[in-house]
């Protein structure tokens, strides 16, 4: 490739703020980034979804703390396209809706830079649906309009008809209206708009920090100002803002915006980060274990020659975390799943031969009850005197799976594999929230998460007394109690939806109460 071959560049709509608003059209063009241009108003945290070494420009507040002119910003995007890189821009909400795309696509069509128009959801409609107000409603509106509020002293031209649109249509979403709203509201009721029309500002929506204020149109400038409402914020007039206080508490999810804690390991934590983002909540990563490799490399070369030549009649995995670290040595040892040909493999139980299957094996034999007492029940069931069974595992394990398989006349090597501890640095972002109180609840999946938890955080888990505590199960809620964090609430099905169940159910009833 010739370095003067033209790259390309995506205007992606990021949405209003929850980064799960973005959509899989614009989450492939960021992942796939060279360079990517964002501003005050993109989510911030869809820039852990470029590539490490993508380089970032905030083409808000760049050198020197100026924010980049909209002519640089163009200037900016084109030389690095024609440098050839792949050049992202990421704007907040919809890039065609006041977000000046338009003038970024111009600029690339003159350049000769090719230019794909990646939509997103604006903030305009979603957000005063993440307020539980719908921009349209039978009966009620049947159209809207989307206006700037934002007055240009050198483009008058741009400024909004508002004696006209006064009465045109039953919605009307302001955006960029907030330093405005006295001359705005004045506007509208001198053009014939009734002062007692609903009206609601809705700040920051979709994000944590989410505000929500409602009066009549003649009082909303007043009710505003004594709530000290800050741009970003959504002004919207119109019979909809009513409709908010008969489905606001079901349509709004009770976990919508609220920060969790994951305390699992990195690998473990999606599952439940799906289930909560599902929900709206945004879950936060600090993974109060970790898999530190702990394998004697001889001790492995042993293994691997003997399981190559046929020498072992029994693999016996005893946790997911061994199945990875395991098969990812073999893999290091330029080996594949046909090194397991002469061996039967025996897993624990459901979740460890499903990482195995994830890994195109399949165990011949599961243990129903997983624990190695259940295991060692299993193996001595399916046969292993005169048997040599290769046993790879954590540092530490317990000792009663080995005893009784030598005792039962089989040959064990077992080899130590990883050690599951904390962290040696736990994520900074995840740790300032902590410290700024700004995690509303904290969710553990087992003992061990709890006192590695606490070890990260210094000690104990005091910076957290703020938070809701979800547990999994009567096990880690003891445990919890113990360092010092007595549950609020233990799911009663040991799983990730149960936990998420027992948080959701724990904030629509606070919601109620606070209603109440
Ligand atoms: N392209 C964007 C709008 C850019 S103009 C979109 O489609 O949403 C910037 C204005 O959008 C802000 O002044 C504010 O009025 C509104 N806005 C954007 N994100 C917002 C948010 N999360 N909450 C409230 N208002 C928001």
């Amino acid at each position: 490739m010739s370095a003067t071959q033209v790259g390309h560049v995506w205007l992606v709509g990021g949405g209003p703020g929850d980064p799960g608003l973005i959509t899989q059209t614009g989450l492939d063009a960021l992942r796939q980034a060279e360079v990517v241009l964002y501003d005050r108003l993109s989510p911030v945290e869809l820039l852990d979804e470029c590539p490490k070494d993508a380089l970032l420009i905030d083409a808000g507040k760049a050198v020197g703390r100026q924010a980049l002119t909209q002519a640089q910003t163009n200037a900016t995007i084109v030389e690095h396209a024609l440098a050839g890189k792949r050049v992202v821009r990421l704007k907040g909400g919809d890039p065609f809706v006041f977000g000046r795309g338009g003038e970024e696509a111009e600029a690339c069509a003159e350049a000769g830079v090719p230019c794909t128009i990646v939509s997103g959801i604006t903030s305009a409609i979603a957000g005063l649906a993440a307020a539980g107000i719908p921009i349209t409603h039978r009966g009620v509106a049947a159209s809207f309009a989307v206006v700037t509020g934002h007055e240009t002293p050198t483009r008058t031209e741009e400024g909004a008809h508002w004696d006209r649109l006064a009465t045109a249509v039953d919605t009307l979403v302001v955006l960029m209206g907030v330093g405005n709203l006295d001359s705005i509201v004045e506007q509208l009721i001198a053009g014939g708009r009734d002062a007692e029309t609903p009206c609601a500002i809705v700040q920051a929506a979709t994000r944590p920090e989410q505000r929500v204020v409602e009066a009549p149109l003649r009082e909303i400038a007043r009710v505003a100002r004594e709530s000290n409402v800050e741009a970003p914020a959504l002004f919207v007039v119109g019979d909809v803002v009513r409709v908010r206080s008969r489905i606001a508490s079901v349509a709004v999810s009770p976990l919508a915006r609220k920060r969790v804690l994951i305390t699992r390991t990195r690998a473990q934590s999606s599952t439940l980060a799906e289930a909560l983002r599902a929900e709206g909540a945004r879950p936060v990563l600090l993974p109060a274990l970790e898999i530190q490799r702990r394998a004697d490399a001889a001790e492995v070369d042993a293994a691997i020659a003997k399981l190559r030549a046929g020498g072992y009649q029994w693999v016996v995995f005893t946790s997911e975390n061994a199945v990875q670290v395991w098969l990812d040595l073999v893999a290091e040892h330029e080996a594949d799943a046909r090194i397991f040909a002469g061996a039967r493999l025996c897993a624990i139980g459901a979740a460890t031969a499903a990482s195995l299957t994830a890994r195109g094996l399949r165990a011949d034999l599961v243990a129903n009850d997983a624990s190695g007492e259940g295991m060692l029940d299993a193996l001595l069931g399916a046969g292993v005197d005169g048997t040599s069974v290769l046993l790879p595992r954590a540092e530490g394990a317990r000792t009663v799976l080995p005893d009784g398989l030598r005792a039962a006349g089989a040959t064990v090597d077992e080899v130590t594999l990883y050690l599951a501890a904390p962290p040696a640095e736990a994520p900074s972002g995840a740790l300032s929230l902590i410290r700024a109180g700004q995690i509303e609840a904290v969710t553990f999946a087992s003992s061990s998460t709890v006192r590695n938890l606490a070890t990260l955080l210094g000690g104990d888990l005091s910076a957290l007394r703020g938070a809701v505590v979800a547990c999994i199960g009567p096990q880690t809620a003891e445990a919890a109690s113990a360092a010092g964090l007595p549950p609020t609430v233990v799911a009663d099905e040991a799983s990730v939806h149960g936990l998420v169940r027992a948080l959701r159910e724990h904030f629509a009833h606070a919601a109620t109460d606070a209603r109440a």
